[in-house]
């Protein structure tokens, strides 16, 4: 299965806009191209189309390792190499230490290609929040590839690397993944470590691959998940990972969210998309039904901007021009302190960090954070008891398809409301995994697949049979 893109592949040439990391772990097994020279073909491509995507704030030229490279969003530390979240209050900050998710990508022989562009601190959806310039949507470059990991989802959709590395805290994985045509897993809150990752808001951030299949994202899940003894939110996984090989959905009850896949905003073109998808379980054997959501869909987003800000606002107390990168020149603490804060930290980082101090001042604690967790109790109750009659629930991972640049940078409500269907299981701690299910006015629809806790071989099994069955063609069709 899935070597159909390899077809016609002689030695020596390196499709990267079709190859998966499958396929290219099989060419080294097979000696049929070496870790050099894949190295050099993804190198290659970035020299050719990253001047136009900008996908990447960094290239690492030296393979360290024969395995198939790979490319970390800004947010994961690599010792040595600057790591910057996006941020120019980072600029220049090289990690003395690698993230556990870097050292388990390096221990299983998988060579840095680079790090990949970011909303500053991962806020935002779009990208156009980096403090270096926003990424372009493969599809279409006078759009926005999403984000907050939209650098990965554009690198790795553009052919610039075969699979990278994203995190998501409230749809960052999945909504750039969607909004180019690729696969972005959320994984289970504690099944990741959060070691070496720059926090945003630590009770959501969760690590996850961005893929062309839901194979290699399988493959990769599986190297980075596990307990870490320097992450105490870890847990072990209750199962090993399986690589999914059935192209069936028999005997699997998939439940219809009512409220996440007729909330408003949602593109007549993304509906049409996600319900031909939700037919074809049905032809692929699985028993579908309606459930509701109401609840977690009304209150997600708004407990969210609660919860993540308050988080954001502790988190980045931190760069304060001592300890890290940036320092203002300025005489007296104070003044250094301040400066650097205003100098360093772009305008939405400064609007969380402004909300998050307010939800949790005395006085606001309680009707604020307080009552959002409350919220938070109420959402992840009410998922459990729509996967108690459901295995895997089905809704658009996105409302809309890539929108263009500037579009919404005017407006942060617009732009929060891309997130207001990722951002409901995320809050639940819940996996979610994005697949691409199909075309709309010619940009790729992302189909969200959200199961319970730890159930991400059910994920990976429900999204492998859909992706056979859809057969969805990942190369941008302005690139093939
Ligand atoms: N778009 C959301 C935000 O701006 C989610 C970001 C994320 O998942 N990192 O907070």
């Amino acid at each position: 299965m899935g070597h159909s893109f390899a077809r016609g592949l002689g030695r020596g040439v390196i499709d990267t806009l079709r190859l998966t990391a499958e396929q290219a772990i099989d060419l080294l097994e097979r000696r049929e191209a070496s870790g050099g020279e894949l190295h050099n073909a993804y190198l290659t491509a970035i020299d050719e189309r990253d001047p136009e995507l900008h996908a990447f704030l960094t290239t690492v030229p030296e393979a360290g390792g024969d395995g198939v490279p790979i490319a970390f969003k800004d947010v994961i530390s690599t010792r040595g190499v600057e790591t910057t979240a996006g941020s120019k209050i980072l600029a220049g900050y090289r990690p003395v230490y690698d993230a556990t998710v870097a050292a388990r990508c390096r221990d299983a022989g998988l060579p840095l290609l680079g790090k990949t562009n970011m909303d500053e601190f991962a806020m935002g959806s779009s990208t156009e929040n980096s403090a270096y310039g926003p990424s372009r949507n493969p599809w279409d470059p006078e759009r926005v590839p999403g984000g907050s990991s939209g650098g990965s989802a554009a690198a790795v959709a553009g052919g610039l690397a075969p699979w990278a590395l994203g995190s998501d805290t409230g749809g960052s994985v999945k909504q750039p993944a969607a909004l180019c045509g690729v696969v972005g897993l959320r994984p289970t809150y504690g099944t990741v470590s959060r070691f070496g990752i720059i926090a945003f808001a630590s009770s959501l951030d969760q690590v996850g691959p961005i893929t062309k299949t839901v194979r290699d994202s399988a493959r990769l899940y599986r190297i980075i998940a596990g307990r870490d003894a320097c992450d105490t939110t870890t847990v072990a996984l209750p199962e090993p990972v399986e690589l999914p090989a059935s192209d069936d959905l028999r005997g699997v009850r998939v439940g219809v969210p009512k409220e996440l896949n007729e909330a408003e905003g949602i593109e007549p073109g993304v509906s049409e998309a996600v319900a031909r998808a939700i037919d074809l379980c049905r032809e692929l054997g699985a028993e579908v039904g309606e459930c509701g959501l109401p609840r977690s869909v009304e209150f997600g987003l708004p407990c969210y901007y609660l919860i993540a800000p308050s988080e954001a606002s502790s988190n980045l107390a931190r760069y304060d021009g001592v300890r890290y990168g940036l320092r203002a020149a300025a005489t007296g603490i104070r003044d250094m302190y301040e400066q650097t804060r205003d100098e360093g930290f772009g305008d939405e980082p400064k609007r969380r960090i402004m909300l998050g101090a307010y939800a949790l001042s005395a006085g606001y604690y309680e009707a604020f954070y307080g009552q959002a967790q409350k919220v938070r109790t109420m959402i992840r109750d009410e998922f459990a008891a729509a996967l108690e009659r459901f295995d895997v629930l089905l809704s658009p991972t996105s409302p809309t398809v890539a929108f263009p640049l500037g579009a919404k940078t005017e407006n942060p409500l617009a732009m929060y409301l891309s997130d207001a269907l990722a951002i409901p299981p995320n809050m639940a701690g819940l996996p979610s995994l994005s697949i691409p299910c199909g075309l709309s006015e010619g940009l790729p629809v992302g189909l969200q697949l959200i199961g319970p806790q730890f159930s991400e071989n059910l994920l990976f099994r429900a999204g492998h049979a859909l992706e056979q069955a859809l057969a969805f063609d990942p190369v941008p069709a302005r690139l093939a």
